[in-house]
């Protein structure tokens, strides 16, 4: 099932071919009204008319989340205010927003893009949603209710938190679709069981998960807790927000609706381009967006191209499942230590519950990685020598997979603390 067939399904050569004819117009436009991008074309003595193939690409400046910042709040919009009709936002984790805005057309390409992905995750007209991404600022909430309507589904906007009503909701209003953080969804699981509420006796059949990354074994969980097929998407304020990238049924990478996105993968040290299913950071250049067109922007995810043809027709190139981000990344001992990788472990294991949280220290000059984990209910009562072997192969597990040595603490059950947003793995103390 596909949402807008000719361009999901367009031969790659004809998709390459409109590609190069909007970025060339994308580059004439920054370049002639945006002065952060002329200036940075100045400085490495290139033109629009330098751009004569895709290959190109890889010679032009990248944009960063500080060049947005430096520009706050409106100096990369490329339209005056009253040719923009929205505006979002994203916190930084210090000071303020990167600011976006959007025109009636980029409202317009988003609505359609994110169609494409609830078409691509089964979802139709007849199809409830519940929406439980934050309303506001972030893109999450807005990103998925102008899909959903463009659709023709019937949209919930019922915006994160407020547990026990997203459930009274979910009962009585027959809601198929579930749209949240995969943290979320997690939690609304526990509730559900603890409440004594069976999913099955729901109508939810598929969850739409984004705005974190997870791994596969959390995508496991989730579609046996929730009994529902879970969905990855991926997208990012700075490039539109939800709906950039999205999983088809083939559950195998996300499509990159590359008629609107040019995706690459560079090497996060050296800033050079990596050949496609090579691991690295993801660049993304927005070519047909009007209010705020982003080139080569550097997303700090950390993941791979895959460019084999997927069973479900669609041509677009798929990125695999975040592998981490690359500001998330903890160096321990000079070891690259990403979250995803422990929730990883800790799964395969499977005698404990996802839930967990990185404490690192600086302990003199060396630096140490405190993993909690929280037991599952019916372990906490276990015996002290079992719990201390389920410790220990914790922390082999971890030593021959990830190649680092970490204290394992095993904590009661729902002592970590419950997200209802962005889940908080990482405490970092060396930093203070
Ligand atoms: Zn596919």
């Amino acid at each position: 099932m596909y949402w807008n067939k000719s361009y999901e399904c367009m031969p790659r050569e004809k998709l390459q071919e409109l590609q190069l004819e909007r970025l060339k117009r994308m580059v004439n436009r920054i370049y002639h009204d945006v002065p952060f991008y002329r200036n940075k074309f100045q400085e490495k003595g290139l033109l629009p008319e330098d751009v004569k193939s895709l290959e190109d690409l890889q010679k032009l400046p990248f944009t960063t989340k500080v060049d947005l910042r430096d520009n706050y709040p409106y100096g990369l919009f490329t339209v005056p205010l009253e040719q923009i009709v929205r505006i979002h936002a994203s916190s930084g984790t210090t000071g303020k927003p990167t600011v976006v805005g959007y025109t009636r057309n980029d409202i317009s390409m988003w609505s359609e893009l994110m169609a494409r992905c609830l078409v691509a995750a089964g979802a139709g007209p007849h199809s409830v949603i519940q929406n439980a991404y934050g309303y506001g600022l972030f893109t999450g909430g807005l990103g998925v209710h102008y899909g959903a309507e463009r659709l023709g589904a019937s949209i919930i906007p019922i915006s994160g938190g407020n547990t026990a009503k997203q459930i009274m909701i979910m009962q009585d209003f027959g809601s198929t679709v579930l749209t949240c953080t995969p943290s979320y969804a997690i939690y609304l699981a526990e509730v559900l069981a603890e409440s004594g509420i069976d999913p099955a006796s729901l109508k939810i059949r598929a969850g739409i998960f984004g705005a974190e990354p997870w791994s596969e074994n959390i995508r496991k969980d989730i579609e046996k807790k929730l009994k529902i097929k879970a969905y990855d998407i991926y997208g990012l304020s700075e490039i539109m927000g939800p709906g950039v990238a999205i999983e088809c049924e083939c559950q195998d990478g996300l499509h990159v609706w590359e008629d609107h996105f040019i995706p690459e993968i560079i090497d996060p040290v050296t800033l050079k381009v990596l050949p496609y299913g090579e691991q690295g950071e993801l660049v993304i250049t927005t070519i047909t967006k009007e209010g705020i067109p982003i080139l080569r922007y550097r997303t700090r995810d950390i993941t791979t191209i895959k460019a084999e043809p997927c069973a479900c027709g669609r041509t677009h190139l798929r990125i695999s499942r975040l592998q981490g981000r690359t500001d998330d990344m903890l160096i321990i001992r000079g070891v690259n230590v990403f979250p995803t990788q422990i929730e990883s472990v800790l799964l395969e294991i499977g005698e404990v519950e996802p839930h967990y949280q990185l404490v690192v220290r600086r302990d003199g000059s060396l630096d140490t990685l405190e993993i909690k984990v929280e037991l599952s209910e019916a372990l906490f009562s276990d015996r002290i020598s079992n719990l201390e072997n389920l410790e220990k192969r914790i922390r082999d597990r971890i030593q021959s997979t990830i190649g680092v040595n970490a204290k394992v603490a095993l904590v009661e059950p729902k002592s970590l603390p419950r997200s209802e947003g962005k889940s908080q793995r990482v405490v970092d103390l060396r930093k203070i």
